[in-house]
C-alpha cells in the first residue's frame, strides 16, 4: 500500500518552496526530499531555481515523491503542486505564489496573521491553510526560518518520520557547530507543534488555480539589437520590498540630529532628505524619512545610527506602506520637477 497521501498522473507527490534568497528554501527542499528517499524508500527529486544574485531574489524550491518502482523522467519545474510552502509573505506582492495549487491543496505560510487576512492576500477559494510563526521561533531561538518550516512540513507530509530529520539536524551540525544543535533541534519541533490548520470548504466542482507562466518582457524575438535596454533609469522602478527578511529600520525624527551616517552606509536610494534652515538661519538638509520601496533589510543604518534614530523592527504587513517617504526622482515615471 502507498504512503503517499495523492498522486498526479505520473505518480507522483509534489512540494513546491517559494522564497527569498538568504531564508534557506534550497536547503529546506534538499532536506526534505533527501528524508523521504533515504528515510522512507521512496524515490524522489529535488531542485532549485534562483536568479544570478544568491540573496534577495525570489528562489523556487520543487520536492517530487513517488513509488520507489516509478522512474522519475520528468524534471521540469512544478506547475500544480499538492503542497506549496511560503517562506515570506513579501512574496504575494510580486509573485502569485499559490499558482496551480490543487482544489484540495495545503498552502504553508511563515505569518503571524489570522487565516482569513492570510487567505485573502493570496485569494485562496478552499482548500487547507497552514500557518507557522517561523520567523519568531528563528529570532527566539537565534537559528533560521528554514528550520522552523521544515518542522511544519514535516507535519503536514505525515507520511514522512520526524525523527529520522532530527538525526540528519544532529549529523549536520554536531562536528563542526556543536552548539548549534539542540537550538535547531528545538526550532524544528516547536515548527512542527505550534503550526496551526484552517481548512476551507471544497466545493465537489472545485478546480485548482490555473498556473500562469511568468513571460519575461523582453525575448529574443523583442530584444532591441546589441541588447540595448530601453527602459531609462529602470533601478529606480525596482521594488525591493521582498527582499526583506522579517525586520526593517524604523525612524524617530525627533532623535535624529540629520548626521547622514545612515546614508554613508545604504546600498540603495532610501533615505530621503529635503533642504531647510538650521537654527541660525543656515542651509542644511534634514532626513525626512525612509523610502521602504527600495530598502532591502540590511540593517547596516541601524547599526551606524549614533543615537536611536533608528532600531529595527519586525515587519509587519501595511507598516512599510503606511510609513514609507517617498523619493522624487522627476526623470522616472511618477516624478515631479
Ligand atoms: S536597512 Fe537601512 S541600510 Fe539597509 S537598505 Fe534599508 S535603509 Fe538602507
Ligand atoms: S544616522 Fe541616525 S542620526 Fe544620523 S541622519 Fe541617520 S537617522 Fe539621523
Amino acid at each position: 500500500m502507498s504512503i503517499l497521501p495523492q498522486k498526479n498522473e505520473l505518480g507522483f507527490f509534489e512540494i513546491r518552496l517559494e522564497s527569498i534568497g538568504g531564508l534557506g528554501a534550497n536547503l529546506a527542499g534538499k532536506m526534505l526530499a533527501e528524508a523521504g528517499v533515504l528515510g522512507l524508500g521512496l524515490n524522489g527529486s529535488n531542485f532549485s531555481s534562483y536568479g544570478s544574485e544568491k540573496k534577495g531574489t525570489p528562489v523556487k524550491s520543487f520536492i517530487r515523491f513517488c513509488e520507489p518502482r516509478v522512474e522519475i523522467r520528468d524534471h521540469s519545474p512544478i506547475e500544480q503542486p499538492h503542497i506549496v510552502g511560503v517562506f515570506h509573505e513579501a512574496l504575494y506582492k510580486t509573485i502569485n505564489v499559490v499558482s496551480g495549487l490543487n482544489a484540495d491543496g495545503i498552502v504553508l505560510v511563515n505569518s503571524s496573521r489570522d487565516f482569513d487576512d492570510v487567505k485573502q492576500d493570496l485569494k485562496l477559494e478552499y482548500g487547507t491553510l497552514a500557518i507557522v510563526d517561523a520567523l519568531t521561533i528563528a529570532v527566539e531561538e537565534k537559528t533560521k526560518v528554514n528550520t522552523a518550516m521544515l518542522g511544519a512540513l514535516f507535519r503536514i507530509c505525515d507520511f514522512l518520520d520526524p525523527d529520522a530529520m532530527r538525526k540528519v539536524i544532529r549529523k549536520t551540525f554536531e562536528k563542526k557547530y556543536p552548539h548549534f544543535v539542540e537550538p535547531n533541534l528545538r526550532t524544528f519541533d516547536r515548527g512542527y507543534s505550534e503550526v496551526e490548520f484552517k481548512t476551507y470548504h471544497v466545493p465537489e466542482d472545485a478546480q485548482g488555480k490555473a498556473f500562469t507562466r511568468p513571460l519575461p518582457q523582453l525575448g529574443y524575438m523583442t530584444q532591441e539589437l546589441g541588447g540595448v535596454i530601453t527602459t531609462q533609469a529602470n533601478s529606480i522602478l525596482k521594488d525591493l520590498s521582498g527582499s526583506r527578511q522579517g525586520f526593517l529600520p524604523k525612524f524617530e525624527r525627533d532623535k535624529c540630529i540629520d548626521c547622514a551616517a545612515c546614508d554613508n552606509v545604504c546600498p540603495d536610494f532610501c533615505f530621503v532628505w529635503e533642504e531647510g534652515a538650521d537654527k541660525r538661519g543656515r542651509e542644511q538638509m534634514f532626513l525626512k524619512g525612509i523610502d521602504y520601496q527600495y530598502c532591502k533589510g540590511c540593517l547596516k543604518c541601524v547599526e551606524a545610527c549614533p543615537t536611536s534614530a533608528l532600531s529595527d523592527l519586525r515587519e509587519m504587513i501595511g507598516y512599510a506602506d503606511a510609513n514609507r517617504v517617498k523619493q522624487n526622482f522627476p526623470y522616472a515615471e511618477g516624478g515631479n520637477l
